[in-house]
């Protein structure tokens, strides 16, 4: 039987950080074998975002860098450069047509991107969700791993699905979400908000922080009020999520680390819990240097996928224009 296809992508806008890694590219590593896996350097995504295009090429050979680091394999997975497939942006229009503006208002990312800062409600970032359904269903993908926040953009990519093969023939799968174990990482700075680039280099942890920076990350974490260590997301929403992060690097369950710490204040809990990411980290760092020594090698791997990536992309489209009856020379 064929295997189900997978994707998903990450915007090389900044330093990947555990959020990214926890939310999302974890368990594209874990999944390469079951499915036909698909991961997408989102180049286009980023400008919706980024205020400078500066540094994006070193941005995205950083970023495959750091998956290939984290086990991801170009002989498994089709690892390739969103910019570099024009059908994304051609079926991206396509799609464009099929819904109304009002439910892309609606969208809660692009709610709380405009909320915190009202001068980035561009239409990039309005129409964020439509190129994303177009990078999903390009490639027919039934299974789309990511983190808790991008799950409101995997249901308007079912509904564009569902509307175009409504309208035009059935071609296209509803995708489903994968999450993973914690599906969704907090800031250390603010415990009621994700893990973000956007939130200060202090609410995160990068892939690439030296020791030092995420034991003095990890020290200045905002707490709850009184040194009890206890999983209560309710009260003790900062702690909580510090216990997902030290059960995420350590493999310790909550339980086990609230027996372990329980006569301990938050000073010895942090101290262990920055050592645990380090040790987690210090291997992929590891592997990091010497694939970043050579930068050719990360562009061909881009090349190569982007090229496999192109072949289904532009099988697709071709579809899709004959379902609508337009013509195709
Ligand atoms: P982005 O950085 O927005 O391009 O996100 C890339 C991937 O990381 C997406 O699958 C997100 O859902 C995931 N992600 C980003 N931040 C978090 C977070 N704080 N917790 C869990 N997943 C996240």
């Amino acid at each position: 039987m064929a295997k189900e296809t997978a994707l998903s992508g990450i915007r090389p806008t900044g330093e990947l950080h555990l959020g990214n890694y926890f939310g999302a590219l974890r368990q594209w590593v874990s999944i390469q074998e079951k499915y036909d896996c698909h991961f997408m350097v989102a180049d286009l995504h980023s400008l919706t975002t980024l205020e400078t295009t500066k540094n994006i090429k070193e941005k995205t050979l950083e970023l495959a860098g750091l998956w290939l680091a984290s086990g991801l394999n170009p002989k498994k997975s089709t690892i390739f450069l969103q910019s570099a497939i024009p059908e994304h942006g051609e079926l991206g229009s396509i799609f464009s047509t099929l819904l109304p503006v009002s439910m892309l208002e609606l969208n809660p990312t692009y709610k709380e991107m405009v909320s915190e800062n009202p001068k980035a409600g561009s239409f990039g970032i309005m129409n964020y969700p439509v190129l994303q359904a177009a990078d999903i269903l390009i490639y027919k993908a039934s299974r789309v791993p990511i983190g808790k926040d991008q799950d409101p953009h995997i249901e308007i990519t079912r509904e564009i699905a569902r509307r175009f093969n409504r309208r035009f023939g059935n071609i296209f799968p509803e995708p489903r979400s994968m999450f993973d174990e914690v599906p969704k990482i907090y800031s250390l700075s603010s415990p009621q908000k994700k893990m973000s680039k956007s939130h200060g280099p202090d609410s995160y942890i990068a892939l690439l922080d030296s020791p030092d920076k995420i034991r003095r990350k990890i020290k200045s974490s905002v707490t709850d009020s009184g040194s009890e260590i206890k999983y209560d997301e309710l009260n003790k929403p900062a702690i909580s999520h510090l216990l997902d992060i030290f059960y995420l690097v350590s493999d310790k369950s909550a339980k086990e680390l609230e027996k372990k710490y329980k006569n301990s204040g938050y000073a010895e809990f942090k101290k262990d819990l920055a050592e645990a990411i380090i040790k987690h980290l210090t291997p992929i760092q590891k592997k990091y240097a010497e694939i970043s020594k050579n930068p050719k090698a990360i562009e061909k791997i881009l090349k190569d996928g982007s090229e496999r990536a192109r072949a289904v992309a532009q099988k697709t489209t071709r579809e899709v224009k004959s379902k609508i009856g337009l013509l195709d020379f």
